[in-house]
């Protein structure tokens, strides 16, 4: 059993287990019961494979960026989940995940979302399989992201406001808790990261472990060998970046870095820079670094891009990087939108300013000339025109 994965009391290190309110136990103990099972199951690994497949588009290529390989003198691969169905990686867990509420009998699903990324998905694999589909989000970011609540309405969602505290994502996964309290029996909860009680963190693991699965077969079949000298992700909640390291992290020639927001910089109060700035804590039912105040209270983070706005990182990034294992680093606004307009001209692909993070990052290292560096793209860039469009006065 590999030390860097979950053990079989739901840790990674001293990170992660279920810290929930009792009346939530039953819930979280039938999915911790069952998940392996069914994930083993032949007849879901092949419904999943299937969907991946026809539905989603998988495999992704992964791309040989030969001008941006000049650029900074390394062999720089991208893997392109920019290209899945819904233009990122989300979709590989939320496949997973109604794929395992349906074996569970579950009719309703809840979601909670930030920016709308992972209501959509969710919301598209409820329309995909016929489910009630509820998904919570703050007020202020309904109001800041109307196309993705369109298009949750459109494929027959409910969304519903969460107006207390901040009204933004930490507010909405309160009110979806408080939801699925209420509704244990017939609701699965779909979280959208490697975040939350475990199984949680695992599980969205293994559904987003398919990202480095094709990326060892295709570097074999591109490089002859299959694994890289580097692999790289941004850092949200970490899930992209945790199905990029899954098939590496037992391999310790392959450096794993993994880049978070640093908003306006690690010290102007706007960031969320959290393996920085963070401390011990419980934060969404597992233990992990999150941005505290000295009394505990979860501070506000800030990003440009919405889906690297979360205080925490999933319990096994704080096990990567506690033990060493990982590398945790940081862009600020200024340095990824300036690689996302970088790759948009000397490769002709405007990534997501999340991706973009991860991108900006190469500015910043050194090279022998013949390292092999992959990178997952993992998400597109169209939701972003608008962001791109303000700061680059288009
Ligand atoms: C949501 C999102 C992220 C951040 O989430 P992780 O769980 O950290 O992967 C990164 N990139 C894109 C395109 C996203 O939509």
């Amino acid at each position: 059993m590999s030390k860097y994965q979950v053990n079989n009391k739901g840790y990674y290190g001293p990170f992660g287990g279920a810290y929930i309110p009792e009346m939530l136990y039953p819930n979280v103990e039938q999915l911790e019961q069952q998940y392996l099972t069914i994930l083993n199951d032949p007849s879901f690994k092949e419904e999943f494979e299937q969907l991946l497949k026809d539905y989603v588009g998988r495999p992704s290529p992964l791309y040989h960026a030969k001008r941006l390989s000049e650029r900074y003198g390394a062999k720089i691969f991208l893997k392109r989940e920019d290209l899945n169905h819904t233009g990122a990686h989300k979709i590989n867990n939320t496949i997973g995940q109604i794929l395992l509420a349906e074996r569970l009998g579950k009719k309703r699903i809840i979601a909670e979302t930030g920016a709308g990324q992972h209501g959509v998905a969710t919301a598209t694999v409820c329309a995909l399989k016929g489910l009630e589909c509820v998904v919570y989000m703050g007020e202020i970011d309904i109001a800041r992201q109307a196309p993705n609540v369109a298009r949750m309405k459109m494929m027959g969602a409910k969304v519903v406001p969460a107006t207390s505290g901040s009204k933004t994502l930490k507010d909405a996964t309160n009110e979806a808790l408080r939801d699925w309290i209420n509704n244990p029996v017939d609701t699965h909860y779909i979280i959208g990261s490697v975040v939350g009680p475990h199984p949680y963190p695992d599980m969205v693991a293994r559904f987003q472990s398919i990202i480095s699965a094709e990326t060892k077969k295709q570097l074999l079949e591109k490089t002859g060998k299959s694994t890289p000298d580097i692999a790289m992700a941004c850092v949200g909640g970490g899930s992209n970046a945790a199905g990029m390291f899954y098939n590496f992290v037992d391999d310790e020639d392959v450096r794993l870095i993994a880049v978070e927001a640093a908003g306006l910089g690690v010290d102007s109060g706007e960031t969320a820079a959290t393996t920085v700035l963070g401390k011990e804590g419980v934060l969404h039912g597992s233990r992990s670094i999150l941005m505290q105040t000295d009394d505990g209270q979860v501070v506000e983070p800030y990003s440009i891009s919405a889906g690297l706005d979360y205080p925490g990182i999933g319990p096994q990034h704080a096990w990567l990087f506690q033990s060493g294992r990982g590398e945790y680093v940081s862009a600020t606004d200024d340095e990824a939108m300036q690689a996302g307009l970088l790759l948009t001209q000397l490769e002709g692909i405007i990534p997501a300013i999340e991706s973009s993070h991860a991108l900006a990052h190469l500015e910043k290292m050194k090279f022998k000339g013949d390292e092999v560096v992959v990178i997952c793209l993992s998400g597109r860039g169209d939701k972003d025109l608008d962001n791109y469009m303000k700061y680059f006065n288009l």
